[in-house]
């Protein structure tokens, strides 16, 4: 992660799973982090036990629910205390409905598409104008391999992960020549707690249609957003990046 070591940085959902990995990986380059995530025990907890690690970065932890403005006011102002103008963003926070298209209900449409394109939007909307002032910076929005192809499950996750990809190639054109870079990272199924109650079948038909035969672990998938947020990324913006073991190439 060149370029890593001294930034301010933000990610989001960082409880758990993906972000809390993401999060670690960020201590390890030298960023400081704010963690933030709805559920502030877990959240602090996974600060103290990246703490713990004795990564070179230091780390904050912060209650914050992404789909609400004045929390990514509070959010800001943490990371502008704790490490300076935020540079760098992660928009993971992201929850799984679990019905087709004839299943959504509007509350289930709502909760959805509000934590990932409400919450990313939101985002990069407060944050952006810190990168401006500090004179670049780079965002990573996690998508899914289902933003990109159809299933018969989750309806309303689909829409929200294609507006994610969508709204990250807007972004990157709008803000290249501000040395803003925004790019996606697109996961296959991994090993998370979101994963952790989905059907039986469900898993082994999806691990059986992954070329390379298996669920991901968060740590591949943060190993992708550290290389986006990195400078050795200094050219790639707007990008899409598949993390799925081969699955939307069949
Ligand atoms: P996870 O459930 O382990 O972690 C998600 C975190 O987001 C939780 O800690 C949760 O509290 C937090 N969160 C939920 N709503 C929030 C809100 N409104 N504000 C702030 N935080 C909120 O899930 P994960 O698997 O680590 O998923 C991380 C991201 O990766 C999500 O966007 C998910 O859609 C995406 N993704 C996951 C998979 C997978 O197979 N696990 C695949 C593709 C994409």
């Amino acid at each position: 992660g060149a370029g890593l070591a001294g930034r301010s940085a933000l990610v989001t959902g960082a409880a758990s799973g993906i972000g809390r990995a993401v999060a670690a990986g960020l201590a390890a380059a030298g960023a400081g982090v704010v963690l933030a995530d709805l559920d502030g025990d877990r959240c602090e907890a996974a600060a103290k036990e990246i703490e713990a690690a004795g990564h070179p970065g230091r780390v904050a932890a912060a209650v914050a629910d992404v789909t609400d403005p004045e929390a990514w006011a509070r959010l800001t102002r943490t990371a502008r205390r704790c490490f300076g103008y935020p540079t760098l963003l992660v928009n993971n926070a992201g929850v799984l409905g679990g019905h087709g298209l004839a299943g959504v209900t509007a509350d289930e449409w709502d909760r959805v598409v509000d934590v990932s394109q409400r919450g990313t939007w939101l985002g990069m909307q407060t944050v952006v104008p810190f990168m401006h002032l500090a004179g670049g910076g780079a965002i990573v929005n996690v998508s899914s391999v289902f933003g990109q192809i159809g299933s018969g499950a989750a309806f309303a996750y689909h829409g929200a992960k294609g507006a994610v990809a969508a709204m990250t190639r807007a972004a990157a054109v709008e803000l290249a020549a501000a040395g803003i870079r925004v790019n996606a990272v697109s996961p296959g199924l991994v090993e998370t707690p979101m994963t952790v109650g989905l059907p039986e079948q469900f898993v082994a038909d999806f691990v059986a249609a992954t070329p390379m035969g298996r669920m991901a672990v968060p740590r591949e998938i943060a190993a992708a957003v550290l290389f986006l947020l990195s400078d050795d990324a200094s050219f790639v913006t707007g990008t899409d990046l598949l993390v799925d073991g081969g699955y939307a190439a069949k």
